[in-house]
């Protein structure tokens, strides 16, 4: 059975899933052809009880902005979450969560159903989000104008770690922040570099020992490269492990 991903939005038009753009190319357009896994966009607007569709109010207390009100995307959610007998793991997109990281994609690529709410002008008004207790996530620290493109990147990197969605060549265990399998520590480290033909190109050359074919020597010295990025680039993702000597990659 695909899992099944429900998007809550008032642009339901930017998830037409056969649309030749966003995800309805490369590798959630195959997933999905696959049938790996479906989404669905709702639009809050229609689950609005006002008679012009309205899902925003002015703020309490002033200020600039409107706020997407608790009527429309309480009953979105419950009409939502009742066409599918499979729990639903509600997410918020929002910059006030936690920062997406590959572990959690790794987690919500395993269960059966999501439920994405993205909200727009100001935000959501907080009592409906305390009622629904959705797993509060941003994709980073800034600020998009809705949640629909933060949705897509989830759903992105969500899609391709379903099992059966790479092919053999496409392993995401190898890409950065999956656990490497040629890492015996099994820690989370950047990629390494990737180059192809020519050999040469612009008078630089290629790693001499991508060329050696000497397998396990190729598998060491990548892991040696994924070390030095990450203690290069992103020390902080690392803060606890010792990433001053390389392990054996036997
Ligand atoms: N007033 C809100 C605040 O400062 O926390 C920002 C609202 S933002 C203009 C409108 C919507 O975009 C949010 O409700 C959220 O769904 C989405 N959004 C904006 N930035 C995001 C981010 N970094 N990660 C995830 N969603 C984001």
């Amino acid at each position: 059975m695909p899992i099944r991903i429900d998007i809550l939005t008032t642009f339901p038009e930017m998830f037409a899933a056969d649309a030749p753009a966003a995800l309805g190319v490369s590798i959630p357009a195959r997933a999905r052809k696959a049938g790996l896994v479906e989404w669905h966009a709702t639009d809050i607007r229609g689950y609005s009880t006002d008679k012009h569709r309205k899902t925003d109010e002015r703020p309490f207390g002033g200020g600039p902005g409107m706020v997407m009100m608790c009527q429309p995307v309480w009953d979105a959610v419950m009409a939502v979450e009742a066409m599918d007998p499979r729990p639903a793991t509600r997410i918020l997109l929002t910059p006030q969560g936690q920062p997406l990281r590959q572990a959690t994609v790794e987690e919500l690529a395993r269960r059966p159903r999501l439920l994405l709410l993205a909200g727009h002008y100001e935000g959501i008004d907080e009592r409906v989000i305390q009622r629904l207790v959705p797993l509060e996530i941003s994709i980073g620290d800034y600020v998009l104008s809705g949640g629909e493109l933060a949705a897509m990147v989830l759903m992105d990197a969500v899609i391709r770690l379903i099992p059966g969605v790479l092919g053999h060549d496409e392993s995401a265990g190898s890409d950065s922040f999956g656990v490497a399998a040629t890492d015996p520590a099994g820690r989370r480290l950047l990629d390494c570099p990737h180059y192809t033909r020519p050999r040469v190109w612009e008078g630089m050359e290629v790693p001499e020992v991508l060329m050696s074919g000497d397998h396990g020597k190729i598998a060491r010295w990548r892991l040696e490269q994924m070390i030095e990025r990450t203690k290069a680039r992103r020390p902080d993702l690392f803060p606890k492990i010792d990433l001053s000597s390389p392990p054996d990659a036997g």
